[in-house]
């Protein structure tokens, strides 16, 4: 298939080049706005949790300014939980999904833990309804040394501030129609590849760390996820977008090798949600309840472990 045919930028099997880059940015606009559907919400939060900034994008720092929102009660004896969101700025409830946490869960889940959450890592991601960042650039591909994406650079920066280890890291994201329509031909076009049709699979799944995959997390996770939306069937070959499923609901990937949030932490209970909001059977509201009861279902099965 050539690039033309699967996507309007490019040419067949030829990489992008500044003039292509510059086309594809060209084509973005902004149509919603970080600053009144998250950081108002962030903020509206700062007279129960402590919320700190820790970054802005130099793509328009007043624009995109970085925020996190940390328990209150913050003691050293506590095990540190990693929530993100929105490292695919596109992935709604990804975003919505950690602030509905704070809002609603939080203060129970910090007598036990010291929590932060970055709920939304990609903020120019969010407004132009992104996986990638101005540069043509995938946060959730970026997270290692020196990384190309400040996004990512900044939540590396802050992970490295917390001066503790990291017990469990919830990443949520979405699996949409529109990486089949869209992103996935986008990254082919750009690396000069051919592209190949792939299915999106109806419902939530997870993916774990292939080099640590605490199947029985993932599995309370699933369990918790199940009362509120349905799981991810694997498809006839026995996978979910391509990887083998390896209990229901759940795949398995190497996070820090493919350089993704997951891996951010390195820590011993990781787990990236997958909510799927274009199903006919769910709400926005659901697919934001269905993130905080994927954290709910993880929290309460680490605390029969600690
Ligand atoms: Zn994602």
């Amino acid at each position: 298939m050539q690039a033309k045919e699967f996507y309007p930028i490019g040419i067949t099997g030829k990489k992008w080049q500044d003039a292509e880059y510059q086309l594809w940015r060209n084509q973005t606009s902004v149509k919603r706005n970080y600053q009144q559907e998250v950081v108002t919400k962030i903020h509206a939060l700062a007279d129960r949790f402590k919320v700190e900034q820790y970054g802005a994008l130099s793509y328009d720092s007043e624009r995109y300014p970085l925020f996190c929102i940390k328990s209150n009660s913050w003691e050293s004896n506590k095990p540190v939980v990693l929530i993100t969101g929105g490292v695919h700025g596109y992935e709604t409830s990804g975003v919505h999904g950690a602030l509905q946490f704070v809002d609603t869960q939080m203060e129970n889940y910090s007598r036990y833990f010291n929590i932060i959450v970055a709920p939304c890592i990609s903020p120019w991601g969010y407004e132009t309804i992104n996986r990638w960042n101005p540069l043509a650039i995938d946060p959730n591909r970026s997270f290692f040394t020196d990384s190309p994406a400040e996004e990512s650079a900044n939540l590396i920066k802050l992970v490295n501030t917390i001066g503790q280890a990291i017990l469990v890291h919830f990443d949520l994201h979405e699996t949409t129609d529109t990486d089949e329509t869209e992103f996935r031909p986008a990254l082919a076009a750009r690396d000069g590849a051919d592209f190949t049709p792939g299915t999106i699979p109806d419902g939530f799944y997870t993916v774990g760390n292939s080099e640590n995959p605490q199947s029985n997390f993932q599995a309370a996770v699933i369990q918790s996820v199940s009362l509120v939306t349905h799981i991810a069937p694997a498809d006839k070959d026995g996978k979910i977008i391509g990887s083998q499923v390896t209990q229901e609901g759940v795949i398995n990937y190497p996070m820090v090798k493919l350089g993704l949030c997951g891996g951010v932490a390195n820590c011993t209970y990781s787990t990236t949600t997958e909510v799927y909001p274009d199903s006919s059977k769910v709400t926005a509201e659901q697919c934001n309840q269905a993130q905080v009861a994927a954290i709910k279902g993880g929290l309460d099965y680490v605390l029969t472990k600690i």
